[in-house]
């Protein structure tokens, strides 16, 4: 063993405590850590050839690294949609890095971990209250959770004309019918080779809706004479958290034949509370539904899951089998993770999930969510109060769509976002809404709080005199 590496293995207790203390330290300082910087650094450090061991490579990171953290976990990080890790979450993300366990197989050979993630996606299976008919595991984001769930749509799509697109490649054009899909999902397709640019943007619902038009629908499925085609529906659209309307989907679905997604990156989690469960009514019935744990689960990134329908199982394992490695075996006799999804190692990830559910239960995640929802409406609120901002839609969920009030500062929006995110006090992210700039903030972090609400009016009242608007 390399001499240092030797001195480090000897001071592992010393390195961990010394990590731990700095992990403390920024957590109890979150709150005065800014959520911008414009401190950087020269990314070119050369590599040196003696290591330093790890209590100096701490000292030099606290020194060079450190100040280009910014308070992504804190309260008043709204920008995109991002939660914080909880102190459970911490433990068990911690933990998987200390275990460093690939979860894989299940059956004893080189390990089981991937019991837990079965546990884990049990657990929030009860947790959404939807049926143990899906087969779930866990991936890095919503991204790859609708690359993986429209990777099998395109697979079912080819067994439609009898044709395995996995093993021979598209060769039929797949009608993707879809509202307001997220960017991701776009990505999806084209990462998937069904093109980016080859879907059919269905209406949405007139007036301030983001959500599917059934009757549009309906229609552009009619036009499609009886060919088969893909729905990315919505749960929880970015900018307005609209949700489509699952009972009227689930309708269609006995009349015309389709691969029915749903991307319930953040807004899945309103089945977890009475008060907001209607949105999502209906949504058992989907074939795969996208949820991310990284936002309104608040655990660290790279943590989400995809749901399939297991009456799809062979089809997802047509689409990511590991075909030629000999020590694979049958993938439906002998389970394996890498045979359903894209990678093949993986973290555990399934434990930050797993120490959350069980420290928090079903309460703590009903109390978070109707916690953030109510701060959403309490935020909009206080936005109305003051004279220079509108709503761009209604406050359905936890987003926040505003901007400042009237065409004539439409220009300014820009300006008026740098100029706040650059006091550092709180994180919004632009946005365009129904061809108005507007401005987005999200609720989804356990810690924040109402006063949290009032330090953000009276910035945004300060940016306002500063730039004179
Ligand atoms: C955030 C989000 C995504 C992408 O998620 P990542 O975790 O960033 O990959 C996809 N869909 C919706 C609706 C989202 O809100």
């Amino acid at each position: 063993m390399n001499s240092i590496l030797h001195q480090d293995l000897n001071d592992f207790e010393n390195i961990l405590e010394k990590a731990k203390q700095q992990g403390i330290d920024f957590l109890n300082n979150l709150e005065n850590i800014p959520t911008s910087t414009t401190y950087k650094i020269d990314p070119k450090r050369s590599l040196n050839e003696t290591g330093l061991g790890s209590v100096e490579a701490l000292k030099e990171f606290n020194q060079r690294l450190a100040p280009l953290m910014v308070s992504s976990p804190g309260p008043r990080y709204w920008g995109f949609v991002t939660g914080g890790s909880t102190p459970a979450s911490i433990a068990g993300d911690w933990l998987a890095a200390v275990y460093d366990q690939n979860p894989q197989g299940v059956n004893g050979q080189g390990g089981t971990a991937a019991l837990i993630e079965f546990e884990t996606i049990n657990l929030l299976l009860q947790l959404l209250d939807l049926p143990d008919t899906f087969l779930g595991g866990f991936v890095t984001g919503a991204t790859m959770s609708n690359f993986t769930s429209l990777g099998v749509a395109r697979q079912w799509f080819g067994a439609q004309f009898g044709k395995d697109f996995a093993k021979n490649g598209i060769s039929e054009k797949i009608n993707i019918l879809t509202a307001t899909p997220h960017s991701s999902s776009v990505k999806s397709l084209s990462m998937l080779g069904i093109g980016s640019h080859n879907f059919t943007l269905v209406k949405t619902i007139e007036g301030n809706r983001e959500a599917v038009d059934i009757q549009d629908l309906e229609k552009n499925i009619q036009a499609l004479n009886g060919k088969p085609f893909i729905l990315i529906s919505s749960a929880g659209t970015v900018n307005t958290a609209d949700f489509d309307d699952f009972n009227a989907i689930s309708k269609l679905r006995e009349k015309y034949k389709f691969w029915w997604h749903i991307d319930g990156a953040f807004g899945g989690f309103a089945a977890v509370s009475e008060k907001y469960k209607h949105l999502i009514e209906g949504w058992e019935g989907a074939d795969s539904i996208t949820i991310d744990c990284h936002k309104w689960l608040n655990v660290p990134y790279e943590s989400a899951f995809y749901l399939i329908n297991k009456e799809h199982i062979n089809l997802q394992i047509e689409t990511f089998q590991n075909s030629n490695a000999p020590y694979l075996g049958n993938a439906l006799e002998n389970f394996n993770y890498l045979n359903f999804l894209p990678e093949n190692s993986r973290r555990l990830r399934a434990l930050p999930v797993w120490f959350s559910l069980v420290a928090y239960g079903k309460e703590g995640f009903c109390d978070l969510i109707e916690k953030s929802t109510s701060l959403a409406l309490h935020f909009g609120n206080a936005l109305i109060e003051q004279d220079s901002f509108e709503l761009l839609a209604p406050i359905r969920l936890n987003n926040v769509c505003f901007t400042l009030k009237g065409d004539h500062n439409q220009e300014k929006v820009s300006s008026f976002l740098t100029a706040l995110n650059d006091r550092g006090n709180v994180f919004m992210t632009p946005t365009v809404y129904q061809n108005r700039k507007g401005i987005r903030a999200s609720f989804v972090n356990w810690r924040t709080a109402e006063n949290d609400i009032k330090i953000v009016i009276e910035e945004m009242k300060e940016t306002l005199l500063d730039l004179e608007i």
